[in-house]
């Protein structure tokens, strides 16, 4: 609690006690109405300050207003015909409690996002004659080389090139697994290093490093409103006038035909403490927040809630296979060489695959272990879907699926084994492929049963990757609908046949943001995995979920479910009661205290029932 919490807490128990023993004091008159003024003055003073202010800045009509009003008018009425001004002061203490309640929420959900905000790193440290300084990350060039001890966060994205350690990635990914790095080692800031020393030359500035970015997509998140939000805004705008002149009519109109004042202000003073809008002008971006907040807190980062809203309607996933279903990390499970030598067919492709950011060329890459030896490679070019191609030594060499052979004109030979195959040809002569194959990710089979499970009606697998490769993964993990042998482009294509199929409902695409940013933009809500490190997913993506786990996927549609459900709960119930109770107001069956329910109780029910995304998002 914070120390304004504390002591509006102790307004609130102060007024209480006073309120209630007061009722026990037999007191009349002015003697009276200076006794309540004390409990009501107490727990009321700032909003009436509030609603002064309100008026001088000529924005009067909100729910400052809508009190004061209420409260005084009800502390005239009482004072003019003897009355009770418990009445006054329970309308204001129990307005403040669901003030307290909401700041209380409000103040929890923003705890769990500044959790997240921890991973701002304030310096880097850089070797300089003197010793170690401590810089200021934000002017660190790229290619510096700095020093991270164990305790400290990695400021900027680089590469380790001394040292080995564990890193915490909890703040990033929700995951408390330590990740062991060594040299050669990618890391991104944010990162907490554990217990080595480590030397790191950067990769990136500090502000294209991936906390800065994670910081910016999370401080921007609730910029971007939701249609609820939207229509409750606009709902005020029209709402708290036409209530305040309603409530107008109703003091003056009968009273002038009834010559009964007493009774008509009475009620409209009932009417205005029951119209208070407060319940969903509070609720609902509460609910939201808090919703991305605990989102964030598990490694999944939603861009703004109108991104909730419409991840919470998805009912078709479709997912990329390669380092989302699969790890992307291959094996080598056999060499078939065609006249040619084996240890120099897996050479030839390492070298082509030198830059390749594809699982398929770091793991070929992986499979030689003499890299730096003073072979000439030059790279041609990437062709995203195929393959690679490189002049290695002074000839051209390709490395890659089946249409990228036929491109280049070589006679490929299919193999028997079971695998991804990755041909090599030199020039057009064929010298043979390498079968390499991928592992299913452990949680994999258990997250398409999720997604069945949280209402989603369809998963369909797309991938560039054999019929044969595809088939075999799907059937594994329970996916009926695939899509093999596709090109990046196919990609979209396919996924705009779903998309033209599923009008009524959303379709999300998910992908490890390696050539499928495209795809991923053009779904209704783009899906990102093991985003860490990967700064092109993080932006085409609406979804970024920072670890490559799928059950993240489920888990994030549930959260938005689970959000959107508490929202529309909120809508319903607030305006409901609302209604109802204002009738009942106007046609005098409902008292004051009948109001103060109405108004702070919807109010503390919505804020505890929006409060649910935080403690059990
Ligand atoms: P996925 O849909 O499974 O993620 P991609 O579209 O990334 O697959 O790639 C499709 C296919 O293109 C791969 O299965 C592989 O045959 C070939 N390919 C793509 N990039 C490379 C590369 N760098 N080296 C070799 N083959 C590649
Ligand atoms: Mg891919």
């Amino acid at each position: 609690m914070t120390p304004k919490q504390k002591k509006n807490l102790i307004r609130i128990v102060v007024a209480a006690v006073l309120m209630i023993a007061f009722e026990f004091v037999t007191l009349t008159g002015t003697a009276k109405f200076f006794l309540y003024m004390i409990p009501y003055l107490i727990v009321g003073y700032d909003i009436l300050i509030k609603a002064a202010r309100g008026i001088k800045n000529l924005r009067a009509l909100d729910e400052h207003f809508l009190m004061a009003v209420a409260t005084i008018g009800a502390i005239g009425l009482a004072l003019y015909i003897g009355g009770d001004y418990t009445e006054a002061v329970a309308v204001m203490l129990f307005y403040q409690i669901g003030e307290f309640f909401q700041s209380y929420a409000v103040g929890k959900s923003r705890k769990n996002i500044s959790e997240l905000m921890d991973i701002r790193p304030d310096f880097a440290n850089v070797e300089t004659e003197n010793g170690f300084e401590k810089v200021d990350p934000d002017e660190i060039e790229i290619g510096t080389e700095i020093i991270v001890k164990p305790g400290e966060k990695i400021p900027i994205d680089g590469v380790v090139i001394a040292g080995k350690s564990a890193l915490n990635t909890i703040a990033l990914t929700g995951e408390s697994l330590p990740r062991d790095v060594e040299v050669g080692a990618e890391v991104v800031s944010g990162c907490v290093n554990i217990n080595g020393v480590l030397k790191i030359r950067t990769t990136k500035l500090f502000e294209e490093s991936t906390a800065s970015k994670i910081l910016d997509l999370v401080e921007n998140a609730s910029s971007r409103k939701s249609k609820s939000e939207e229509f409750i805004t606009k709902f005020a705008r029209i709402y708290t006038p036409i209530v305040v002149s309603c409530a107008l009519s109703l003091a003056i109109i009968p009273s002038i035909i009834t010559g009964d004042f007493a009774t008509w202000i009475y009620r409209a003073l009932i009417f205005l403490v029951i119209s208070c809008p407060c319940a969903l002008v509070i609720s609902i971006p509460l609910t939201f927040f808090a919703g991305i907040g605990g989102a964030s807190h598990d490694g999944i980062l939603i861009k703004g809630s109108n991104l909730m809203e419409t991840l919470s309607k998805v009912e078709t996933v479709v997912m990329d296979k390669t380092g989302t279903l699969t790890q992307g990390i291959f094996d080598v499970s056999a060499v078939h060489a065609k006249d040619f030598d084996e240890k120099q067919l897996i050479h030839l492709a390492a070298h082509a695959e030198r830059y390749s950011t594809h699982p398929i060329g770091i793991s070929l890459r992986g499979a030689y272990p003499n890299e730096n030896d003073n072979c000439d490679v030059e790279i041609l070019e990437e062709i995203a879907g195929q393959g690679i191609r490189a002049k290695i030594n002074g000839e051209i060499v390709s490395v890659g699926n089946e249409k990228l052979m036929d491109a280049v004109g070589a006679e490929w030979k299919s193999c028997y084994k079971a695998g991804t195959i990755v041909h090599v040809a030199i020039g057009a002569k064929y010298v043979g492929h390498v079968v390499i194959s991928d592992v299913v990710k452990p949680t994999a089979q258990f997250a398409v049963e999720e997604m069945f499970s949280s209402g989603v009606k369809d998963v369909v697998m797309l991938t560039g990757d054999s019929e044969k490769v595809a088939a075999q993964v799907a059937a594994g993990l329970g996916i009926k609908n695939y899509r093999s042998e596709l090109l990046p482009a196919d990609k979209v294509s396919e996924l705009e046949k779903i998309l033209d199929a599923e009008k009524n409902s959303k379709v999300a695409f998910v992908g490890d943001g390696i050539n499928d940013a495209p795809v991923l933009s053009r779904a209704d809500i783009g899906i990102a995995m093991g985003a860490m490190g990967a700064d092109a997913a993080i932006e085409a993506a609406d979804v970024v979920i920072m670890d490559d786990n799928p059950l993240k996927i489920p888990r994030a549609i549930k959260i938005a479910r689970k959000c959107l459900a508490i929202v529309k709960e909120n809508i319903v119930f607030s305006i409901g009661v609302k209604i109802l109770c204002m009738v009942l107001g106007a046609i005098g069956i409902a008292n004051m205290w009948f109001a103060i329910f109405a108004d702070v109780g919807v109010m503390v029910l919505a804020v505890l029932n929006a409060a649910r995304m935080i403690f059990n998002a």
